[in-house]
């Protein structure tokens, strides 16, 4: 397992290995982009790009970095840990768990005894957590998400109106999970706040310099390495890594773990995130899927980049 002290002989040869694994992925034409909504379908795919934000600040990159996406699933991580704010962790470990499901991201399911949906990772479980996000309205609640993000971010963020609009029109097995969830008191009354919100935090829009930014912040226990500012209560920075290390990358967060080694998210966008605890975090951004819904470059250059620098955290030697 690479520690903050190999930071310096890893650096010297990051960019030119990022570089590297751009160019050798580039032309990789396998994978669908998501289509269920026409804003997603509409994407280039070919659209690709890799950064790495250390804990010191540093920032190496390739590829269409500026190119502003929605993110999706990511920002479920994000979002647990506002409520782990708001809550702490055993109350909300009351209205959802912290187990894999080993079934799809969207699957209609609740644990059969305690009806807790599995995890925050995947749908249900998200809906089920943002619906405990504080605030006195809808609004209060909109912008204290905002606000979270920005803290993540170092800048503004805005929600992308078309794709919330389109997630609002077509999200029946979401609203369906919310119903279902509903009729086990496990969300309150205020199902459809609990969805717009939800369909928002999906629609926040970021870039793959972001989405390293957010990652090493969580990598730093819960401080933006750019601002030296708290997004998160570094008490909850384990409990949101360890969620990720199991969850994160839907029904295929067993294989991840074995192979890629570090906590993990992807998103239906096509973005990845992966943290390398008191080192770096990971963001890489390209929109053809797996049927499984992960980014097929995305998860191709994570294992390539684990394996050269040894990121794997249960690696007990060093090369
Ligand atoms: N907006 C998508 C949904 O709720 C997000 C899913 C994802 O990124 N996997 O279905």
């Amino acid at each position: 397992m690479v520690k903050q002290e190999d930071l310096q002989t890893i650096a010297s040869s990051l960019q030119s290995f990022l570089e590297d694994l751009h160019s050798k992925y580039e032309s990789r034409g396998d994978g669908t982009v998501a289509n269920y909504i026409p804003e997603l379908a509409k994407v280039n795919p070919d659209l690709f790009s890799i950064c790495i934000a250390t804990v010191n600040g540093d920032v190496y990159e390739v590829g269409d970095y500026n190119q502003l996406f929605t993110i999706q699933s990511i920002s479920k991580v994000f979002v647990h840990g506002l409520a782990l704010e708001d809550h702490g962790r055993d109350y909300l470990l009351t209205r959802v768990g912290v187990e894999p499901t080993g079934d799809a991201f969207n699957a209609i399911i609740l644990d059969e005894k305690s009806k807790r949906p599995y995890n925050p990772m995947v749908n249900a479980g998200a809906i089920a957590t943002t619906s405990l996000i504080k605030g006195s309205d809808a609004t209060e609640r909109l912008n204290r998400m905002l606000d979270m993000f920005e803290k993540y971010t170092s800048h503004n963020v805005f929600v992308d109106i078309s794709v919330f609009t389109s997630e609002r029109i077509t999200g029946h097995r979401n609203r369906a999970m919310a119903h279902l969830m509903l009729n086990f008191g496990m969300i309150d009354q205020n199902i459809e706040q609990a969805l717009d919100l939800y369909f928002q935090q999906c629609s926040v829009m970021v870039n793959c310099h972001d989405l390293a930014v957010m990652a090493a912040t969580l990598a730093n226990k819960g401080i933006n390495p750019m601002t030296g500012k708290q997004a998160v209560d570094s008490r909850y920075v384990k409990d949101i890594l360890s969620v990720m290390y199991t969850c994160g990358m839907y029904n295929f967060a067993g294989e991840w773990a074995y192979k890629v080694g570090i906590p993990a998210k992807s998103g239906i966008s096509g973005g990845i995130i992966a943290i390398v605890p008191d080192v770096m975090g990971i963001g890489v951004f390209s929109p053809p899927l797996d049927s499984r819904g992960n980014s097929v470059r995305g998860v191709k250059v994570c294992e390539e980049l684990s394996q050269q620098f040894g990121l794997h955290l249960f690696e007990c030697w060093r090369k």
